[in-house]
């Protein structure tokens, strides 16, 4: 080990830092075609070799114990902090760190990395970070399959000698093949590493947006793609207004769905002595003028228009506070519709009342047709079943709901219908029974 140079990392790092900044403002038309395409490639080798070196540090910061130091509760976090990253990018810098990094036993000995061939191939810039995940994978399922010791280093070794020589997505196959070949009792094994490997995560992304990140075992995926593919269709096109959401849009509302229904299902877990609750807090001014953004208890904003609509469902609470933060008026689901309001509503619009849609009453949020914030009653005549997309369609897309003969009548924007004219949903016209 090169302990020697160790107290001149600093200083190493600096004239490596000062040589690539050299770099950037060079005049490359003076280079020959070869000479360009060698720098090239000198670079990519140097980027990898400077990503390996996290495989350095990481290992040390968590032999010192610098991240349960600081408080934080993963030293992916304690990274992200330091170097103002999405905790999604420090994740598998941490991976690939605890696998290719030296490990550092509880009495401070060093040992070799658990892969030292794969570790020596990324030093050396020979291997990409993409190709490392994919031979590190790999090897992780040939472990959890119980692959004995010295199978899995000469697998490690041939991985690494096919990283060198294929693109990352060629590699996977090779792989995959690689772990029919040695386990063939895969499934099973497969199941084991899967029980380890499970894992969700869903952390702000730097934007206002959260990040939501899964490595889903097969049970998990399959009820996830039945349901979310059930709820993501497209919604039958009113007149001149088509969905228009792509398929990752409709698969993001279809997840939001799944969380509305079960937090309507009242199914949920109790914290804190309460059912489940996203308590949404704004300040009195918000909650006269509409504007601004409101805060959940998780710290997410969203603009106050949403949070009331949010409020308007179950599972919901919200607290008007003043500037000094008493809290001046509160809600909760107590004014939400009794359950005998309810049936009487599933049995009126069986289901979202909007013209053409068939999504069913499980399915549904209660709008409020005089919104409940501005005073409108929760009572059968104020109330009409909606999916989320046209609960959306009423609030944003520009069609409004009014109450006639006791039936909810939908009027299209002028730019989907100049006459306006109202609309109900076929179900109404025929008699019930
Ligand atoms: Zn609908």
């Amino acid at each position: 080990m090169t302990t020697g140079m160790a107290g001149d990392a600093p200083a190493l790092a600096g004239a490596a830092l000062a040589a690539v900044s050299q770099l950037a403002g060079a005049d490359l038309s003076v280079l020959n075609e070869s000479q360009l395409l060698e720098l090239i490639r000198t670079m990519e080798t140097l980027r990898r070799t400077v990503e390996a070196f996290d495989n350095v540090t990481i290992p040390e910061l968590e032999a010192r114990g610098i991240p349960a130091r600081h408080v934080v509760r993963s030293t992916g976090q304690f990274v992200a902090g330091l170097l103002n990253l999405a905790p999604f990018e420090t994740g598998v810098r941490v991976r690939h760190a605890r696998e290719l990094g030296v490990r550092v036993q509880l009495t401070g000995e060093r040992s070799e990395p658990q892969l030292p061939v794969l570790a020596a191939a990324r030093a050396s810039g020979a291997v990409s970070s993409r190709q490392a995940d994919v031979v590190i994978r790999c090897l992780g399922t040939l472990r959890a399959g119980a692959l004995p010791v010295e199978e899995l280093a000469k697998a490690e070794r041939f991985l690494v000698e096919q990283a060198e020589l294929l693109d990352a997505g060629t590699l996977a196959g090779i792989a995959r093949r690689l772990v029919d070949t040695l386990l063939p009792d895969g499934t099973l094994a497969d199941e084991r590493f899967q029980q380890r490997r499970r894992f969700l995560s869903c952390v702000p992304n730097g934007e206002g947006m959260h990040r939501l990140t899964a490595d889903l075992d097969s049970e998990t995926a399959a009820l996830a793609l039945t349901v979310l593919h059930s709820l993501a269709a497209p919604k039958p096109a009113a007149e001149g207004d088509p969905d228009e959401r792509t398929a990752g849009q409709r698969m993001h509302d279809a997840f939001r769905s799944v969380l509305k229904i079960a937090l309507r299902s009242a199914e949920l877990p109790r914290t804190a002595g309460v059912p489940a609750t996203v308590l949404i807090t704004l300040t009195a001014e918000q909650f006269e003028t509409r504007t601004g953004l409101a805060a959940t208890s998780f710290g997410q904003h969203l603009s106050v228009d949403r949070a009331l609509r949010l409020a308007d469902q179950a599972g919901i609470a919200w607290v008007v506070h003043d500037s000094a933060g008493g809290v001046l008026n509160y809600g909760t689901t107590r004014r939400y519709a009794s359950e005998k309001q309810s049936l009487a509503l599933i049995a009126r619009d069986q289901g979202c009342a909007f013209p053409g849609c068939t999504d069913p009453p499980e399915w549904t949020e209660k709008h409020h047709v005089i919104p409940w914030s501005e005073g409108g009653p929760t009572d059968l005549n104020n109330l009409v079943l909606l999916c989320d997309y046209h609960h959306d369609r009423i609030d944003t897309g520009g069609w409004q709901v009014t109450m006639r003969g006791g039936l909810p009548w939908f009027v299209p924007p002028a730019w989907v219908d100049p006459e306006q004219r109202p609309h109900r949903h076929t179900r109404y016209a025929v008699p019930a029974g």
